[in-house]
């Protein structure tokens, strides 16, 4: 079968919730990936920031098909052997009492709002069911009811309500705004990504976050950070919230706890937070797995061992120091931004009208696989095992390719992001 071939059978018999680029990827290692041609690409997207430690780690391999011959799932039901080794060695590693396992991002959000809302009742004291938690402006949390009624983007959002009620919305980066709506006496938390990802890797002034969380703190509210896309070592830290020193009251973390090999996330808190929950009231069948459980363990011990923290960090500056002279010379990029290995550029749009997309497709067809975000910024997030060699090589086909379209269109426009 050809990619052609894979991709009618995706479009007969999928539902056509994503526009995928048309490359069809069979295989991965480390930082690379090949498709059923046997075309071999640098992946510079790692399924969203889910395959920091590099495509199917044998570590992690390991971990997963060693368990996977012994015990994957007994529900929380019954104790399983794996759990409880994986909560002391997870909850140790970040520095909180507990940890609640869930399986996606988007569940460690909702599990998140709702040990906000009952510490809110059951701590702060706020009325029955007067709750509210503060959001930003261009936030991605996923894609369920809750996440999706806090959401700003119509594409996610629109066509989809009712909405959840309790959400108050405010603009990104904004301490003013912030400090307003925490006057409000019945907001239980302020759920946040230090770095917005699917916005376009929004990188907020220097103490933003300090500043919110010491606003929150004065006012009995918790800061809740989702670094499901931003920790983990993608920005150059363990987690992105460290760049201000800041410990979020609830910490939510998901696609790189596996390395992007099952779905695992968790939400840490200490106790007086997590024990509001009780038996019966949050839970879910796989969360908390055995399987799960080694998987995860050797996922965070490899970004320990293999430095993934100083890499993203060293060769994230050098990957925007050398796209920065890009911007310098070339009128068709607009600017580099980011942190660690989690970066984005933004494209002026053109007189012929091509966008970040048709750069990605002349990024493919060069061997280096992206994608946009909006119609014209294009997030760059390697595995964080990737050599300086293979950035060295990644900034060469991105300039290559910039140079080609620069030479074929005259920037008419910009649109200012
Ligand atoms: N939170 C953030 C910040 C994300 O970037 C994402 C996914 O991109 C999610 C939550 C949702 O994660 P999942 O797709 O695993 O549900």
């Amino acid at each position: 079968m050809t990619s052609q071939d894979y991709i009618k059978l995706e479009d007969n018999y999928g539902a056509h919730n994503y526009h995928p680029l048309d490359v069809v990827i069979d295989r991965g290692e480390g930082v690379w990936v090949w498709d059923v041609e046997g075309n071999k690409y640098l992946d510079f997207l790692s399924a969203y920031s889910a395959v920091n430690q590099g495509h199917c780690h044998p570590k992690i391999i390991k971990a997963l098909t060693d368990q996977a011959k012994k015990l994957t799932l007994t529900s929380r039901a019954f104790y399983n052997s794996v759990l409880g080794e994986y909560e002391k060695y997870i909850t140790e590693y970040f520095g909180y009492d507990k940890v609640l396992p869930m399986n996606t991002g988007v569940e460690g959000d909702e599990t998140a709002i709702k040990l906000a809302r009952k510490w809110a009742y059951d701590v702060k004291g706020i009325p029955q069911y007067k709750a509210k938690i503060i959001f930003c402006e261009g936030n991605f949390h996923g894609r369920t009811m809750a996440a999706i009624s806090a959401s700003t983007d119509p594409e996610c959002k629109d066509g989809f309500g009712p909405y959840l009620p309790g959400l108050d919305i405010i603009p990104f980066n904004n301490l003013a705004a912030l400090e307003k709506e925490l006057e409000d006496p019945n907001v239980a938390a302020f759920l946040v990504e230090p770095i917005q990802g699917e916005a376009g890797v929004l990188v907020p002034d220097e103490g933003y976050l300090k500043k919110a969380h010491e606003l929150c703190k004065a006012k009995n509210v918790l800061l809740i950070c989702d670094e499901v896309q931003t920790g983990l070592a993608r920005t150059g830290k363990m987690l992105a919230s460290d760049h201000e020193n800041v410990r979020p009251d609830i910490l939510i973390l998901g696609k790189a706890l596996s390395g992007g090999v099952i779905p695992i996330s968790a939400v840490l808190a200490d106790n007086e937070i997590m024990l509001v929950i009780k038996p019966g009231q949050h839970g879910s069948t796989f969360g908390g797995n055995p399987l799960a459980g080694k998987v995860a363990i050797a996922a965070l011990q490899i970004l320990k061992e293999e430095n993934l923290v100083e890499n993203a960090d060293t060769l994230g500056k050098y990957f925007r120091e050398e796209i920065q002279k890009v911007v310098d010379d070339l009128d068709i990029i607009k600017l580099v931004r980011g942190k660690g290995l989690l970066n984005a550029i933004v494209i002026k749009t053109s007189s012929t009208g091509k966008t970040a997309w048709d750069v990605c497709v002349e990024l493919k067809n060069s061997g280096l696989l992206a994608k946009p975000t909006h119609r014209d910024i294009i997030r760059f997030a390697p595995p964080l095992v990737i050599t300086k060699e293979e950035i060295e090589w990644a900034v060469n086909t991105i300039k290559n390719v910039l140079v080609k379209f620069e030479n074929e269109n005259t920037p008419a426009e910009e649109i200012n992001r």
